[in-house]
């Protein structure tokens, strides 16, 4: 994956949406919301409000063994301490697993599906990369369901931080996982299947997701569904260059500072408050940063160092 430079082969490119303009913000409930998070919750409804549009939150929380109990209730409290309203119902994955067995059964029957038992070590060996549908060591033990990608593509798209971009799914990603052997369905594939189902046509997420996207468009024309407009904005990291996280204890936000929170966070995104502005509300500083919101001040980096959260 990389920014487009040379003249690329391209043969699937993504197509832009019609608008009108509905964002989301998707957190997979793995642990409370901290400052990275709040940057991504912040950006997207930023973006969104700025263009009139409409803001939904959706919570990711198809991964079980990786969620925290009582994180996915946390995660919505902590955006209502922050004024971050979102519009209408709050979509939760584990309440969608009929659409994605639907979408599974629809690339099966295009054959785009294969089963796959190959170990982790086996994948290492190939740099991680699945290339074409494999022998089955035991028909009857459990198997992941892999995409069969198609030979030609070459995805490209234009990200509205990072520029162009584009990546051969065969050759830089190989097949990727639809449904995971021990039964849970993947990210990649539920993602595409409820960025359709909720007519999002803007997705603006960290960019620790960029090299994700041309699997998700690749989904989404293979199944003749619309391609939103992507926008990756920096991931927050440490001073270590570390992306903040629970795994590295990254504190929760705190929602008696949400003020100050928010402050941070549109600092963060190239908009630092004005004086005047220091004692205002969570409300009144999401309208400031609404009226303020310009994309050209994100940087198009993959990282950002935050020193003081
Ligand atoms: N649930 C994913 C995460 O928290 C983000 C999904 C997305 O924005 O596509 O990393």
């Amino acid at each position: 994956m990389g920014a487009a430079s040379a003249a690329p082969n391209i043969t699937m490119t993504a197509p832009a949406p019609k608008c009108p303009y509905i964002g989301r913000f998707a957190p997979s409930p793995s642990g409370p919301l901290h400052f990275g998070s709040l940057v991504s919750a912040v950006a997207s409804y930023l973006d969104a409000k700025a263009h009139n549009g409409t803001w939904l939150v959706r919570m990711d929380d198809i991964d079980p063994p990786r969620e925290m109990p009582g994180a996915a209730d946390l995660i919505l409290q902590q955006l209502q301490q922050h004024s971050l309203n979102w519009d209408g119902d709050v979509l939760y994955q584990s309440q969608r697993s009929g659409a994605y067995l639907a979408t599974l059964e629809k690339l099966q029957h295009k054959g785009l599906v294969y089963p796959c038992q190959c170990s982790r070590q086996q994948l290492k060996k190939q740099g991680g990369i699945h290339p074409s549908r494999c022998q089955l060591k035991d028909p009857s033990a459990p198997a992941a369901l892999r995409l069969a990608a198609p030979a030609q593509s070459q995805i490209e798209f234009e990200d509205i931080f990072q520029g162009q971009q584009r990546q051969n799914i065969k050759h830089e990603v190989g097949d990727v996982v639809l449904h995971r052997k021990d039964s849970l369905f993947a990210y990649q594939l539920a993602v595409v299947v409820d960025d359709a189902f909720q007519q999002i046509s803007h997705i603006i997420r960290g960019s620790d997701l960029l090299s994700s996207t041309p699997r998700q468009i690749c989904l989404q024309q293979l199944l003749g569904l619309l391609t939103p407009q992507y926008g990756h904005i920096p991931v927050a990291t440490n001073p270590d260059g570390q992306k903040l996280s629970k795994q590295n204890l990254t504190p929760s936000i705190d929602a008696k500072t949400a003020s100050a929170n928010l402050a941070s966070a549109l600092r963060w995104l190239g908009l630092p408050l004005p004086k005047a502005r220091y004692s205002a509300s969570s409300h009144e500083l999401l309208s400031w940063g609404i009226e303020h919101w310009q994309r050209k001040l994100i940087s198009p980096v993959m990282e950002k160092v935050t020193f003081n959260r």
